[in-house]
């Protein structure tokens, strides 16, 4: 029996314990978090969490009890300082150390912080942990205006709760469109016309220039503004910063392992140390999916990276990594489901109309489909991940095409994905 340690104990560390117990490994198994909780869902954080007087019980995945009955030690509250390879070993915040046979980096990210003068009043949240949606939550209840700096996934979930609770929200996005590195055009505009629709307003190719509070651009005291680089000023008693984010990968860094945005690993997810991996929004990774390795931030990649891993440690076969990768997202009443990579699109078709309030966007490059973004389109995404994963062709004349049967055409291939 050997040791392995995870560390981070988040979407993908959790997956990992739990998929090794259940792909029967009996290593002794370490699972070390510098979050004090147990290991929880983070996507409800900046949808229903926020809505609803849910409880950070209500996200856990496994109680105190499964994880003593799968026999995985937890050790929480606790980070990696730093991993020592030529001992096998690792340092932990706590001052111990802990020994591997092998060692799974389940860093995640963290949120950009906003560089500007103001950028630390009061007042100014970002949202990753469970104790940040709860600050959030509590901040709105007095809240009367509010600006949200990013417009992507998590500013646009926040944004269009804040919009529903009647309070004056502004989007300020540096871009000409929200989510413009994950989704086309089409979309982008769809959700900002049901958003506007909604109360959310939104500034394009705007930069923030400092946050105001009482004594003007000095950066103690509460918000009360947001100031703009053309000189406008979006009155906010709360702020909500979602500028992306940036890979926890300075363990890998600081121990010789290779990184450029995100920890890069092979189609095995392993390091270029073999007894040493990196799954789920760290790892920087080779994908079927795109031309040039990816890192990929969605729960989807979190656990089919884990599993992977896991049946390797557990000596199963586990090829290369290749799922499909999806993702959804919910702002107001939309609901978007995302299958595939669509940043390298050259070509976009529709199926349905965006008028009509669900649709689809076919994408493709070079004839060949990458992505499929859809609206209120649950059996056009369940279509899209079979196709993916089968490589089946499709051509963009059949996708636009409603009379075409896209889900036969999806069933005809057996799902790998
Ligand atoms: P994380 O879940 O972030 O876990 C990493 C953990 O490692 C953290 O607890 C971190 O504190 C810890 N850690 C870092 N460094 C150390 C160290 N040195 N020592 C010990 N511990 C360390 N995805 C979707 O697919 N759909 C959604 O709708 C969706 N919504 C989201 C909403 C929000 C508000 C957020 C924040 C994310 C959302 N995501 C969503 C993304 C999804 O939650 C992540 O892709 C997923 O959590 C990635 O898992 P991970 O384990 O790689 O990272």
């Amino acid at each position: 029996m050997g040791n392995i340690v995870i560390v981070g104990s988040g979407h993908a560390g959790y997956q990992l314990a739990a998929a090794l117990r259940h792909a029967g490994n009996d290593d002794a198994v370490f699972l070390v978090g510098d979050e004090p909780h147990l290991p929880y869902q983070r996507p409800p954080l900046s949808k229903d969490y926020l809505k609803t007087a849910m409880k950070p019980e209500d996200l856990r995945f496994w109680s105190e009890e499964q994880f003593a009955e799968k026999a995985i030690k937890r050790i929480a509250g606790v980070a990696v300082t730093a991993i020592d390879r030529a001992a096998g070993a690792v340092s932990l915040s706590n001052g111990h150390r802990l020994g591997f046979d092998r060692l799974v980096l389940a860093t995640g990210t963290r949120n950009r912080v906003l560089p500007v003068p103001g950028g630390d009043r009061a007042g100014i949240y970002s949202l990753r942990t469970v104790d940040d949606a709860e600050r959030i939550r509590a901040a709105l209840e007095n809240a009367t205006s509010a600006v949200v700096i990013g417009g992507g996934f998590i500013g646009l979930e926040i944004a269009a709760t804040i919009a529903e609770r009647g309070v004056p929200v502004t989007v300020v996005e540096a871009a000409g469109r929200v989510m413009g590195r994950v989704v086309g055009e089409a979309v982008s505009r769809h959700h900002e016309r049901v958003l506007g629709a909604l109360g959310v307003g939104f500034r394009f190719h705007a930069k923030v220039a400092g946050i105001l509070g009482p004594e003007s651009l000095g950066s103690t005291g509460r918000v009360e503004a947001v100031l703009l680089g053309d000189g406008e000023r979006l009155e906010a008693d709360i702020v909500i910063v979602g500028i992306g984010v940036l890979p926890n990968q300075e363990l890998a860094v600081a121990s010789d392992l290779a990184a450029g945005d995100g920890i890069l690993v092979d189609a095995g997810l392993a390091t270029a140390d073999p007894r040493i991996f990196a799954i789920g929004d760290v790892a920087r990774h080779p994908s079927l999916y795109a031309s040039a390795p990816v890192r990929i931030e969605s729960v989807q990649n979190a656990t089919d990276q884990a599993r992977l891993v896991a049946a390797r440690l557990a000596g199963k076969p586990a090829g290369a990594y290749g799922a499909v990768p999806w993702f959804w997202s919910h702002q107001g009443s939309l609901k978007l489901q995302i299958a595939g990579l669509g940043h390298e699109a050259d070509e976009t078709v529709l199926r349905g109309r965006p008028e009509d309030g669900a649709f689809s966007a076919f994408r493709f490059r070079a004839g060949r489909l990458v992505a499929v973004e859809s609206v209120d389109r649950p059996t056009d995404h369940m279509a899209a991940r079979r196709l993916l994963a089968g490589g089946t062709m499709l051509t963009p004349g059949q996708a636009a095409d409603e009379s075409f049967d896209l889900k036969a055409l999806a069933m005809a291939r057996p799902q790998t994905g």
